[in-house]
């Protein structure tokens, strides 16, 4: 009842109380860095999202090695976080290392293909099933080459996008539904143009709402992940996916699918472990280990369909792009990851760490009889606040209660554990070992059990 919900909510603010005295205690450097730096750095940090954690000022990372953190009050994290997926094979992998530095010594940016380009193309080809690639320097950039590209091609105004979803710095996809209707997100600060005029959104897994969005025959494409990760977890309902590739081909609509974040499902990502068939495929984060970059690959007849739409407006026009994309520090890195760092085997340990995680999170639940749930995608795993696991973004809005999640989270920084912020998301690299897996189970069972659940 009333009293018992009141009562909980005094237990978590107490705690976070509790917690964020024990962390400013606990990290005298950080502290102080945070504080220097906010002389010049906008609240502290060269980026804003190092400010979204749930400690009360940003942790200052000293070194990564593996999937181990030390910070600069020397305290060490299991890393589930690893960087928010960039790492997601490990900090200092040495082929990456190695990689890297050779080619910087050599030279970084030429803005002319290197002999790395020429593999690293073949590479992508033959791992993801699509022919033909482009490199961009972030997913978000990749996103927003592939929306403009299918404007282009298709004629088409309409952007489709799925609540909930987040694909990067792409205004076009900052459209949510509230209260069934589309709106621009409060956080698009700054966006003059209506985007609900071109971006339409529909539910996860709401075939019907699919279907009647495309039917008008404007919308040039479904920019989607196979399994949405940015708002929770949501998994497909069984068909979804495939009557997705339906829908849109008798559409005309071209199908864009964001691995960025479900790469975590096996060496070919979603798309290859599940047979899907997407126009364009989008890969950031991970694919280069760290340094920036990012990749889509379109079939053969949609590059032919740019080549005519490139015709069209003559020559000396290439288009737009961004200067540091496909350069040789990025096609180094990216050599190293496809051949020696994302293989079947490295695949083999992250897959087997996520179901030892699973199996250790639905123990705490089950023990406890929680409330909760666990679903993942590969070696992405999220622990949701609800059982069963919501099918929407509108469902997931209800559960997701955002002082437990930070409670939960500054709770596990304060025993030397990482989770992205936002949500109760964790990443399992090939090199996280059983113990550190083990060690986050026992921590968020001592969450449960401090809440008193
Ligand atoms: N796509 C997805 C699915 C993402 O989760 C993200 C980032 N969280 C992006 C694209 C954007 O990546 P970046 O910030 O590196 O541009």
């Amino acid at each position: 009842g009333g009293g018992m919900i009141a009562e909980l909510a005094k237990s978590l603010s107490d705690l976070l109380t509790a917690e964020r005295a024990r962390f400013t205690v606990e990290h005298p450097r950080s502290v102080a860095m945070a504080k220097a730096a906010g002389a010049h750095w906008r609240g502290g940090a060269p980026m804003h999202w190092m400010n979204d954690w749930a400690s009360p000022s940003p942790i200052f990372a000293a070194q990564g090695v593996g999937a181990q953190i030390t910070d600069v009050d020397g305290k060490l994290y299991d890393d589930f976080c690893l960087g928010d997926t960039p790492s997601m094979f490990g900090h200092g992998d040495p082929s990456v290392a190695a990689a890297v530095s050779d080619q910087i010594k050599r030279g970084a940016g030429f803005m002319l293909p290197t002999a790395s380009a020429a593999i690293v193309g073949k590479l992508l080809s033959e791992r993801f099933g699509l022919p033909l690639w482009q490199a961009a320097t972030t997913a978000s950039d990749a996103n927003r080459a592939a929306i403009r590209w299918a404007r282009a091609v298709t004629g088409r105004p309409v952007i489709l996008v799925f609540d909930g979803c987040y694909h990067g710095m792409v205004d076009d996809a900052f459209v949510v539904l509230k209260d069934g209707a589309p709106v621009m997100k409060p956080g698009l600060l700054g966006q003059v143009h209506d985007l609900t005029a071109t971006t339409r959104v529909v539910a996860f897994n709401d075939l019907a709402a699919l279907e009647a969005a495309l039917a008008p025959g404007d919308v040039a494409a479904v920019l989607a992940e196979p399994v949405m990760t940015n708002c929770g977890m949501i998994l497909p309902e069984p068909g979804f996916l495939e009557a997705l590739r339906r829908l849109t081909r008798e559409a005309g609509t071209l199908l864009v699918i964001d691995e960025t974040h479900t790469i975590s499902t096996g060496p070919g990502g979603y798309t290859r472990a599940h047979g899907l068939e997407p126009d364009v495929f989008v890969l950031g984060k991970a694919v280069a280990g760290g340094v920036p970059a990012a990749v889509w690959g379109v079939t053969a007849e949609l590059s032919a369909r740019m080549d005519a739409a490139q015709q069209r407006i003559g020559p000396g026009q290439s288009g737009i792009g961004t200067t540091l994309s496909g350069n040789a520090l990025a096609m180094a890195a990216m050599r190293a990851m496809l051949s020696e760092v994302m293989t079947e085997a490295a695949y083999g340990k992250m897959l087997a760490g996520a179901e030892r995680l699973v199996a250790g999170l639905n123990a705490v639940i089950a023990a406890r009889r929680l409330p909760w749930s666990v679903v993942h995608v590969g070696a992405r795993v999220e622990l949701v606040f609800a059982d069963p696991p919501p099918k929407n973004a509108a469902q997931m809005r209800k559960v997701l209660d955002h002082e437990a999640v930070e409670a939960l989270h500054l709770w596990l920084i304060n025993r030397g554990v990482l989770i992205a912020p936002f949500h109760n998301m964790m990443l399992v690299s090939p090199v996280t070992e059983d113990a550190a897996i083990d060690r986050l189970v026992a921590a968020v069972d001592g969450f449960a059990a401090a809440m008193g659940e």
